[in-house]
């Protein structure tokens, strides 16, 4: 089976990986093994802000990724930026079959939208981020069943979906 390496950079809270990566551990183990925590944070990608938009670009994490991560894993990043790809106005995470998975934390926390602080919420939002982003990765396309890997538009089609693959999808991922 083909191992996992999860990343931080600047600003990502050290708690919310360790808990990724327990959970990955514990419920996903299936999925990725082993399930390593890189121990140093990388910096922001010097090219990855763009000014006009004050968001970060995602293919400048997913670039500094594939400078880091050793050619046998995958990679994980949680980036504490608000991130874009072109042509749309964000993502929560983004992924490439094959390669490395993003999620990007500020739009999955209550504080955004000035709601109050809900930690497991939080929690539970990042979780199925990335387990959807690593569904990509693992060459899932987007599903219409009640499953994890349902796009999610909106922090409300988040919420609605499980944290699950379902059948059909696990079937795929053998
Ligand atoms: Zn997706
Ligand atoms: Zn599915």
């Amino acid at each position: 089976m083909v191992g996992l390496r999860i990343f931080g950079f600047e600003n990502t809270p050290p708690n919310l990986l360790a808990g990724i990566k327990k959970t990955l551990d514990n419920q996903f183990s299936q999925l990725f093994n082993p399930v390593s925590l890189h121990p140093d944070f990388l910096p922001v990608p010097e090219d990855a802000y763009d000014s006009k938009r004050r968001q970060y670009r995602a293919q400048s994490f997913l670039d500094a990724l594939d400078r880091v991560v050793p050619p046998t894993l995958h990679g994980l990043a949680l980036v504490n930026y608000d991130l874009f790809v072109p042509r749309l106005n964000f993502i929560f995470g983004v992924a490439q079959p094959g390669g490395h998975a993003l999620v990007a934390l500020p739009r999955l926390r209550p504080s955004f939208y000035k709601l109050p602080t809900d930690d497991m919420a939080y929690f539970e939002r990042v979780t199925k981020e990335v387990i959807h982003e690593l569904g990509h990765v693992l060459g899932l396309d987007h599903c219409t069943q009640f499953c994890v890997m349902r796009f999610s538009n909106t922090l409300a089609d988040t919420d609605q979906k499980p944290g699950q693959f379902c059948q059909s999808c696990k079937k795929v991922l053998g």
